[in-house]
Formats: C-alpha cells, sequence, structure tokens
C-alpha cells in the first residue's frame, strides 16, 4: 500500500473553508447554526460525498461521512473534529482534523485499500463553548455524557435554547437519539494542532497524546460587609476583596503544590461591588479553572482549596459560597490507538513526542465509549483562538498521513 497525501489540495482546501466565515479574512468567526457556520456544513457534505462516503446528521447536527467497509456490521473505525470557531479564531484549529481526516480517507481510497471495518468522518457540532457556554456539546452527547434534557434547556446569549436554534437550523430529530450505542466505534484518533508551544521547541512535528487533561469550573462568591472607606477601622471590617485576595493566592499555592506540573488553576475573573474607589468591597465573586490529567489528584487540590476558604472564611468573617459549574473526568488515550499511531510514525521514521493535551477536545468524551487517540502537529508559537494561527503545509501532510496510516492499521 503507498500512501500519498495530496498535500496542494489539502492547503486548498482549508483556505477555501476558511473563507467561510462571519469576520473579514483572515479572520476566521463561525459560531454554531449561524449562516456561516450552515454553509461551512453544506460545504464539508459536499466534499465527503464527492469522495463516495455515505453522509448522515444526527439532531445535534453532528455530521457521519462514511467509507463502509468489507463487514459493514462491525463497528466502525472514526476519525474527525469541529469546523466551528470562536469569534477572532484562525484557520486551523479543528480544521485539519477534518479536511485532514478526508484527505486521509481519499488517500487510503487511492492506494486501493479496503477497510474490513467501515471508516467514518465525524464531524462534531458545537466543539466551542460560544454559543451555549458549554463545550463540546455534540461529543457530550454521542458519549451520553450529557443528557438530552439538559442539552435541550441551554440557552444563548439571546435567550433562544438549544432545542430552538437547532430547528431553525434544520436540526429537529430527538436529541435522545443522538448518543450512541455502546461498541459503535472500534476506535476513534482525532488529528488536531497542539494549541501549545512544546512540539516547536522540541523541533518535532508529531505529538502522540497519553492523556487528555479535563477542567473543574466553580463560581465562588464572597460576602463581607460594605462602608466608608474612611469611617470604618480596620479591626471592624468584614472587607470581601481582601478574603478573595487571600483565596486566589490559596488557590495559587495548592496547584503549586499538588506535586504535579499537570495541575494547573486559573481565577480569570474577579467581580468587585461596588468597585468605587472610597467603599469597603461588600462583594467579590470570583470564578475558578482548575485542571489536571489525573482526577483523583485534581480533587485532592479542590479540597485543599475548600479548607482554605472554610479558614479564610472563619478567620475574616465573610461567607464563602463556591457553585460547581462542570467537573469533567480526564482521559488517558487507549493503548491500541496510540500504539497504531506510534507504528506508524516509526514505519515513515518520523519521530514523535508523546505528550499531555492540555486543552480539552471532543476526543476527551468520546473516550467514555470507544477507545480514543490524538494526534497533534504543531502550530506557529503555540498560537491557536487567533487569526494568526498557523500550522505548516508540510506539518499537517504528515500528520494526515500518519493518520491514514493508523486508521488503515485500526481497521483491517
Ligand atoms: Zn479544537
Amino acid at each position: 500500500m503507498k500512501l500519498e497525501i495530496d498535500q496542494q489540495r489539502l492547503s486548498a482546501e482549508i483556505e477555501k473553508l476558511a473563507a467561510i466565515s462571519e469576520a473579514q479574512p483572515p479572520i476566521v468567526t463561525r459560531i454554531v447554526f449561524t449562516p456561516a457556520d450552515l454553509k461551512a456544513r453544506a460545504w464539508m457534505i459536499a466534499r465527503c460525498k464527492e469522495d463516495g462516503l455515505a453522509v448522515r446528521q444526527d439532531a445535534i447536527g453532528n455530521i457521519f461521512g462514511r467509507w463502509n467497509g468489507a463487514d459493514s456490521t462491525a463497528p466502525a473505525v472514526g476519525t474527525g473534529s469541529h469546523i466551528d470557531a470562536i469569534p477572532n479564531a484562525g484557520k486551523y484549529d479543528g480544521v485539519i482534523g477534518v479536511l485532514g481526516g478526508l484527505e486521509a480517507i481519499r488517500a487510503l481510497q487511492r492506494s486501493g485499500f479496503r477497510p474490513k471495518h467501515s471508516i467514518e468522518l465525524l464531524i462534531f457540532a458545537t466543539e466551542e463553548p460560544t454559543r451555549f457556554g458549554i463545550g463540546c456539546l455534540g461529543s457530550r452527547l454521542l458519549s451520553g455524557t450529557l443528557s438530552a434534557d439538559a442539552a435541550a434547556k441551554l440557552k444563548d446569549r439571546d435567550g433562544e435554547s438549544v432545542d430552538e436554534v437547532r430547528k431553525k437550523g434544520g436540526f429537529s430529530g430527538k436529541l435522545q437519539d443522538v448518543k450512541l450505542s455502546t461498541g459503535y466505534y472500534k476506535a476513534f484518533v482525532e488529528l488536531h494542532i497542539e494549541q501549545g508551544p512544546l512540539l516547536e521547541r522540541a523541533k518535532t512535528s508529531l505529538g502522540i497524546v497519553k492523556s487528555i487533561a479535563a477542567p473543574a469550573s466553580l463560581n465562588i462568591s464572597i460576602e463581607g460587609s460594605g462602608g466608608h472607606a474612611g469611617g470604618v477601622l480596620m479591626p471592624d471590617r468584614k472587607d470581601a476583596l481582601c478574603a478573595a485576595s487571600e483565596l486566589i493566592l490559596a488557590i495559587e499555592t495548592a496547584a503549586r503544590s499538588s506535586g504535579a506540573v499537570d495541575t494547573v488553576a486559573t481565577v480569570g475573573v474577579c467581580d468587585v461591588f461596588p468597585s468605587a474607589v472610597n467603599s469597603i468591597p461588600s462583594r467579590v465573586r470570583i470564578t475558578l479553572d482548575i485542571r489536571d490529567t489525573d482526577l483523583a489528584r485534581r480533587d485532592a487540590v479542590m479540597q485543599t482549596i475548600e479548607r482554605a476558604a472554610q479558614n479564610i472564611s472563619a478567620k475574616r468573617q465573610v461567607s464563602i459560597q463556591a457553585e460547581l459549574l462542570n467537573a469533567d473526568a480526564p482521559a488517558d488515550c487507549a493503548p491500541e490507538v496510540r500504539g497504531a499511531l506510534a507504528d506508524s510514525c516509526r514505519q515513515h521514521g518520523f519521530p514523535f513526542l508523546e505528550m499531555v493535551s492540555r486543552a480539552y477536545h471532543d476526543s476527551l468524551f468520546i473516550s467514555r465509549i470507544a477507545p480514543t487517540g490524538m494526534l497533534f502537529i504543531p502550530c506557529r508559537n503555540g498560537y491557536s483562538h487567533r487569526p494568526d494561527e498557523y500550522a505548516s503545509p508540510e506539518d499537517i501532510a504528515r500528520g494526515a498521513l500518519v493518520l491514514a496510516e493508523a486508521l488503515a492499521k485500526l481497521s483491517s
């Protein structure tokens, strides 16, 4: 089997898809179910059909393009990613896993390879949390990680629910039917840009993901008591911002002392009320995003933070309430998928790094229902989610080649 990636065609397709955007080039903005997103989906479906894939869409808008294998009843081997993009994004996030996945399938077709298991391109709907505040809606529903009822009620900024928005986009089926049956996929592989600088620094073009870190997010409110900045003497104060400051530093200390570099914690929002120069802050709201590749370690750090919050609350006589928004478990990638990717790299003499995915992806959720792996390629300076995001055509083609080889191994 001689596999060849058509680098020129792949690059041209990446440019064409990038041009379907709500913003002027080179900016890509493609929020789910907007006219740009619907147009991009139609364009992708046409590409899949051109290459003889059988296309279906589910009720949340996940697109499946299937190349039937010799045993059409056997579980399929899946590959894919997403094409929705946050405002002011670039051309490559998600897209290289979709167009690179399609080119991998075409390369296999051109080589004369005939899979035993069907190979399926999966374009996940609504990976980015931009519209509904929660990421990976499509893969959460496919894996049953989120219930259809909970998903239907999510609302966008204009107060429109997922159910209303998807129906306007032409997706009227039942959300209950999106969940895939157990054993639907024999294996799943996602090709993606690294969205970090490690491959570039190591001058290595390929990364095989060992584990995918996952976040827990919390809203934390601190209530003290306000008053005149001149009138209330220091011993009498219950300053909510001073308490929040102590808590933020305790969060940093807890993450730093977890014993692993994979633990990261961030307070990215701090709202102060009433936010006036001569008024003692009476109320503060902060957010906490804490990520790790190990669930037990992440939970232990969260308990340390909770104890710190109790101490600060008692000492400063303020109330501290935390609301857990989500707590997804991290995932280990499947040995058989990592093995297929590593064998493919070795076969071509391509060096690779084994690494952690610090961003999370649809693969995190698909890993709940199928052996899953991810292949990373470098992106310049580690930049992603910005218009100057860049991956070289050579790196993309190399990623697609290794992906194609791995799909062949997994589907034989
Ligand atoms: Zn992505």
